[in-house]
């Protein structure tokens, strides 16, 4: 949909604009320019701002340079990385947006078995570099999700459980406080920011640079979907809760509920239908991947299976045809700790009403190497969770969104009594309890804390916002 342009409310001095074009060694976008409409956008469609100048920043320098020109303009400031909040907080109106995407270094250490990773890093541009030398960091699903905003909320992925949260691979991080001082955060130089950066999300500054632990992987694991028909969903989750009970870190599996995309290896036939996947990969030898998977493959009459040994960096892009940038994206998130009769009715049943043939969720086996850190380690909050619900409403334009919206709504809310909480980087704008249950009371009250000192003027506040007042 093409949108008529609104130039930004509160336009700067351009005199001022113009100078920090000079300062900048990277490039200061404003209304008027070409790339302009283009660069405003964020991955999810729905979202349509106007901010009065975006500075592609190159260095941790044009951050420190771009967010002082914010602070002493008093312009609100939106910290870009992948541009994958499903709210939207890395774009704004009238604002500064602070692009890190131009920030595109990867320094792999095979010898330490650490990474450095700059800010405007993807998940799939990571893989590839570390793939290379056998190696992996733990992260997300979709290969165009950012590095930076996926590591700052914790960070769950295929192989989690086996491995750990990315977050629980972080060594460092380089950051730019609310000050504009480049500092670094570990577990020996400012400990308690390095805290508040595993899970606290953008509230404590910018953070230019990661280091993470690398972890031997691959290259092929044993991965992939198993669909059912959704008819046979009582029956699939009911066999899915039991054979997940006691099985090994090595395995990790999301529950999908959809209707089948057009993709190459679907069968015409399938195409539209309302379908229950299990997709699972597992993160040890091939051999031992066959043999627990086993089980599942051979449950019942699978009307399609594409698990089977694979590169890890091909599983790793199993999910994108499904979260294309441009479309319209609502979500609804929560925690259960476990599938009772009465969640897995409400999955299979509100499986079959699924309208949009873009719609579906992903239901997330947690536990494993997750479960084993304590949750005073870190400010990532939700260790216990038993599975984790990302329930997604998609259209391809305006058109039906509210119907979506809808669908998803009705979804969550009748889930309630099951929520026990939810992931941070799930969350849309829904409010200061929502944070505040998604830390719970505790932590967030220690996070609010650690905001007083490192951003007493909320300047970081286009994030899941921990308020400093
Ligand atoms: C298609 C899709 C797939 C996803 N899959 C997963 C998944 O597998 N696992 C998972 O854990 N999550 C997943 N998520 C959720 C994802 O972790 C969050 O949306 C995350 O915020 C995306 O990071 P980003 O850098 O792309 O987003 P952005 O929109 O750029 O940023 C998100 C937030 O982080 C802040 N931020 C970004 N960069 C920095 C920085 N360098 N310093 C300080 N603050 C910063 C922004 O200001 C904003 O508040 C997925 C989301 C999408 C849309």
């Amino acid at each position: 949909m093409t949108t008529a342009f609104r130039p930004p409310r509160v336009a700067p001095d351009p005199r001022a604009l113009a100078e920090l074009g000079t300062r900048l060694r990277g490039t200061v976008i404003s209304p008027g320019d070409g790339s302009y409409e283009s660069q405003r956008r964020v991955w999810n469609g729905s979202i349509d701002r106007y901010p009065a100048a975006i500075a592609r920043c190159v260095h941790a320098s044009d951050v420190a340079t771009a967010l002082a020109f914010a602070r002493a303009n008093g312009m609100l400031v939106a910290v870009r990385g992948g541009g994958h909040s499903f709210p939207g907080h890395s774009v704004c109106d009238d604002g500064v947006v602070i692009d890190l995407s131009p920030m595109k270094g990867i320094r792999v250490d095979p010898e330490r078995r650490t990474v450095r990773v700059q800010a405007g890093v993807l998940l799939g541009e990571l893989d590839q570099a570390t793939q290379a030398h056998g190696l992996a960091v733990p992260a997300g699903i979709v290969t165009h999700t950012g590095v930076a905003g996926l590591t700052l909320g914790g960070g769950i992925g295929w192989i989690m459980r086996k491995h750990g949260l990315t977050i629980d691979n972080l060594l460092s991080a380089d950051v730019v406080t609310a000050g504009g001082e480049l500092v670094r955060a570990s577990t020996t130089e400012n400990a308690d920011l390095f805290w508040g950066l595993r899970g606290g999300g953008g509230n404590f500054g910018i953070v230019t640079e990661f280091e993470f632990r690398l972890t031997p992987l691959g290259p092929d694991v044993f991965a992939g979907p198993v669909f059912w028909p959704i008819e046979d969903a009582p029956q699939v989750l009911r066999f899915y809760r039991n054979w997940v009970a006691d099985c090994p870190d090595e395995l990790m599996t999301i529950v999908v509920t959809r209707r089948a995309l057009d993709l190459p290896g679907v069968p015409r036939e399938m195409v539209g239908r309302h379908v229950i996947a299990v997709t699972a990969c597992y993160a040890g030898p091939i051999g031992d991947g066959e043999k627990v998977l086993r089980p599942l493959k051979s449950f019942g009459r699978p009307s399609l299976d594409l698990c089977r040994p694979k590169p890890y960096i091909v599983h790793q892009s199993t999910f994108d045809p499904g979260f294309p940038h441009g479309w319209w994206y609502y979500v609804r998130a929560c925690d259960v700790a476990e599938l009772t009769d009465d969640v897995i009715d409400i999955v299979a049943d509100r499986g079959q009403r699924i309208v949009s043939p873009i719609t579906g969720i992903a239901l997330w086996q947690m536990g494993g190497a997750v479960a084993r850190v304590g949750d005073d380690e870190t400010a990532f909050h939700g260790r216990g969770a038993g599975f984790t619900f990302n329930i997604n409403g998609n259209a391809y334009s305006a058109d039906g969104f509210d119907v979506e919206r809808e669908w998803v709504r009705d979804y969550w809310s009748a889930l309630t009594p099951h929520h026990t909480g939810v992931y941070v980087n799930f969350l849309m704008d829904e409010g200061q309890e929502r944070i505040r249950q998604a830390y719970g009371a505790a932590k967030y009250d220690r996070l609010k804390a650690l905001k007083r000192r490192y951003d007493p003027d909320n300047v970081f506040r286009l994030n899941q916002n921990i308020r400093p007042d």
